[in-house]
């Protein structure tokens, strides 16, 4: 059986420098903050290129905090309205509307799976204060249309970096192609702790002051609490596992865009849609999703040859139903994507061997037999 994912056989590639990290800080004594923590920090600036990096307890809290730390900043306002994708995982909207925010779903486009750049214009309204971009599945979601579009209506670029740490456009890195990102170090993504991390990333100083406050007790210095805060931290055994895989990120990224190539270059099948296919590192492959009208049948074929699949995601955000229906309007490519995406397997649990075999068995597939 070829598993969708295995955490166990990704982590023994690390080992035995894992053990031996996890435990330096058990000796240590210092499990919040300290030596692993400012190493990370250093770290995901060169990862970023952001020039702060404030280190959070997961994705969802280091998005939340970019929001909440822009209101606390001035820059946004309890009811404003941030423009994110429909497409993407539910965490996107719901840091928007723990900031007390509202999100405004726009539909994705058919060939990047990324929000729809040509769509956003017309749901821009006076409330619109600022867009999330999600660089979903790995690829970078950006295009000239969304400098313009930041200029003409004073927009905040907030980047979800938590599928594409990485992930490079040209030679600038996701976590400083906006203004403020969030990072996400859930063990399943491409550099994964063995619990939960996050971090923001943001070359705006003001910015990484008030978010460093508000995820520490909103304070500015031992017990002293200038913000309502919360408590949001990255602990030290985490930051250490989190360390030793951003050290060689490139062979990550790498390692992911080669399984790519060789899907790229072997799947062959009427059937199935490949995702766009790009080794220039502007798509770290999170996932390598395809799509099919016969997806039910498709993993069931994959199953019965010893091949797990999953779906990246079948029921999207605006159709949750802590949603209660609130999203209506033009999401056709959304739905579409919903209805017809299958994950492969992509991780580094996977051989050369194991790729080519999955490969073959998608090309064997046939949907009206
Ligand atoms: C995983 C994920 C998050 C949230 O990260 P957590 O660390 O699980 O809170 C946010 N956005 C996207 C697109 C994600 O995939």
């Amino acid at each position: 059986m070829i598993k969708f994912l295995d955490l166990k056989k990704v982590n023994d590639l690390y080992e035995p420098r894992l053990s031996h990290a996890i435990k330096r800080v058990v000796e240590s004594g210092r499990y919040v903050g300290g030596g692993e923590l400012e190493r990370f920090e250093s770290l995901m600036k060169g990862v970023s290129g952001a020039d702060y990096v404030i280190p959070t307890g997961n994705g969802l809290d280091a998005l939340t905090l970019i929001l909440e730390g822009y209101k606390f900043a001035g820059k946004l306002k309890t009811g404003d309205e941030v423009i994110v994708p429909a497409n993407t995982y539910i965490a996107t909207f719901l840091a928007v509307w723990r900031a007390g925010l509202t999100p405004v779903a726009v539909d994705a486009d058919r060939l990047t799976m990324n929000i729809d750049f040509g769509k956003i214009e017309s749901a821009v309204t006076e409330r619109t204060r600022a867009i999330i971009i999600v660089h979903l599945y790995g690829k970078i979601a950006f295009d000239s249309r969304l400098a313009e579009l930041k200029k003409k209506y004073s927009l905040l670029v907030i980047e979800d970096c938590a599928q594409s740490i990485g992930a490079k456009l040209n030679s600038v890195s996701c976590g400083s192609l906006g203004n403020a990102s969030a990072f996400s170090f859930y063990p399943t993504k491409n550099v994964g702790a063995m619990g939960d991390g996050g971090a923001v990333a943001t070359s705006d100083v003001e910015l990484a002051d008030v978010i460093r406050s508000l995820s520490n007790y909103g304070s500015d210095r031992r017990y002293h609490n200038i913000y309502k805060g919360v408590n949001s931290r990255l602990d030290a055994i985490q930051a250490a596992v989190v360390n030793l895989k951003l050290e060689s990120i490139d062979e990550i990224s790498s390692r992911r865009v080669c399984r790519a190539a060789l899907y790229e270059r072997l799947i062959d099948n009427d059937d199935i849609v490949k995702p766009m296919f790009s080794d220039d590192f502007s798509n770290v492959y999170h996932q390598y999703v395809v799509r099919t009208r016969h997806r039910d049948l498709f993993r069931e074929f994959l199953l019965k040859h010893g091949i797990e699949t999953d779906c990246h995601y079948d029921v999207a955000a605006i159709d949750q139903p802590c949603c209660s229906g609130e999203f209506i309007g033009d999401y056709e490519v959304t739905r579409e994507i919903a209805s017809t995406c299958v994950s492969l397997p992509i991780g580094d649990h996977l051989d050369e061997s194991q790729c080519r075999m999955i490969a073959e068995v998608v090309n064997k597939f046939k949907a009206n037999r």
